[in-house]
């Protein structure tokens, strides 16, 4: 089923790319338009002119029929095979949309989305047209974010104007992320790991050490030039090393002795224990995704669009989301909790952002008012449960033989 999917996908696809139509209308445009400036230029000519042009505009227009009747039946196949593939799976009701009280949020969402990913034009004639578009918020449902429809129009002049600083960055991002990538060159990355190094260092990352080794490798395996031999390449490296290495000394001593050891192996460094310090296939790309962490956390924002991830996540808990409902109609019941859902939905562990406690005595969810309490064993429980058992004296542990006092509990955080 799927590959029948896949089949129509890259059918709709290659007919789009190699679709001629646009090109065959604007002929028609360009036929057109000659035969108006030669009847301008000498109106005597209409009647020739016009006449001229009844072959060729019929031709034309049917070559473009064609092509839109061919494009047609493959839209229509692809969309067939969409229904026969994912019939019986409705899409849950909007009743509650959350998010229809607040458009602008969205489209910010969608806006910074479009940024992230480098499709800074579409971007910007997204938030040109999304600042024309006057279509008020639709009335929320109780309890839903009510962005006013003035809050929600300085949020979009606000974009507009971060739009431009952050365009600039990504641009620089995507210009270090193509070196580093496709050239093999990581001394722009370099260069803004340097220019950045006491706030990563404060980050605990080590982004400037891992792009210099990348480096160091990359010299000793020839660079440009993988011909060259071995003594030059390794002289190479060893210079680098000389050069960069010594800033790194305090933090990376036993990762640079490791590299230094690897050379007395250089002759047959595959036979070496140090081997997959210079063989690693991941370690570039693993470099540039560590780059794009520290790049988009430096600029407040998570390495992974928000927009991709909220996405993602809400088609994995679809199926779910649709069995809840189906029985809520079938027992006519309501789920009125907001900001939390009556099933638990399993997410990848990359999508868990915010830890959560329940407590094992009460079985509720932690929060700032009832915040988790350890006890000096180590056992936690939500505050709230904590006094109830304690009566504010010594008490013994629901879960094991210690005795603790409230006042020696300490606040958890998540
Ligand atoms: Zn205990």
């Amino acid at each position: 089923m799927m590959d029948l999917l896949q089949k129509e996908h890259e059918r709709v696809w290659k007919r789009l790319k190699t679709g001629k139509t646009i090109k065959d209308v604007q002929s028609t445009i360009d036929l057109l338009q000659e035969a108006r400036n030669t009847i301008a230029a000498d109106p005597a000519k209409a009647s020739i002119t016009l006449a001229k042009l009844q072959n060729p505009v019929k031709a034309s227009f049917d070559v473009t029929n064609d092509s839109l009747k061919e494009a047609h039946s493959s839209l229509n196949k692809y969309t067939k095979a969409l229904d026969k593939l994912f019939k019986d799976r409705p899409l849950p009701s909007t009743e509650y949309d959350a998010l229809s009280s607040s458009p602008a949020l969205v489209n910010r969402a969608i806006a910074m989305h479009l940024m992230r990913e480098g499709q800074f034009s579409v971007a910007s004639t997204f938030l040109n047209e999304t600042a024309q578009d006057k279509t008020p918020a639709q009335p929320g449902y109780e309890g839903s974010i009510s962005a006013s429809d003035e809050s929600n129009l300085s949020l979009l002049a606000f974009d507009r104007i971060r739009s431009g600083e952050i365009q600039e960055q990504f641009t620089k991002m995507y210009h270090i992320l193509h070196e580093l990538k496709e050239n093999s060159n990581p001394l722009p990355a370099i260069q803004w790991a340097r220019e950045h190094r006491t706030m990563l260092e404060a980050r605990g990352s080590n982004l400037e050490f891992d792009l210099c080794r990348l480096r160091f490798v990359w010299l000793f395996h020839g660079g440009d030039e993988p011909q060259t031999p071995m003594p030059i390449r390794r002289q190479a490296a060893l210079d680098y090393a000389r050069q960069e290495f010594s800033n790194f000394m305090p933090r990376h001593l036993r990762e640079i002795q490791q590299l230094m050891g690897a050379m007395a192996f250089s002759p047959n460094l595959e036979a070496s224990p140090y081997r997959h310090l210079f063989n690693s296939q991941t370690s570039w790309s693993d470099v540039a995704q560590s780059f794009t962490k520290e790049f988009c956390s430096l600029l407040g924002l998570s390495a992974d669009s928000p927009l991709y991830i909220a996405a993602t996540a809400g088609a994995i808990a679809l199926p779910t989301l649709l069995k809840l409902q189906t029985i809520m109609k079938a027992k006519r019941t309501e789920w009125t909790t907001q900001d939390e859902l009556p099933v638990e939905i399993p997410l990848p562990s990359s999508y868990l952002f915010h830890s959560i406690f329940v407590c094992p005595v009460s079985k509720e969810q932690t929060t700032d008012q009832n915040p988790p309490m350890m006890m000096p064993c180590g056992h936690v429980i939500a505050q709230e449960s904590l006094q109830r058992i304690s009566k504010g004296n010594k008490f013994k542990c629901p879960y094991c033989p210690n005795e603790s006092h409230p006042r020696d509990a300490q606040k958890v955080f998540l």
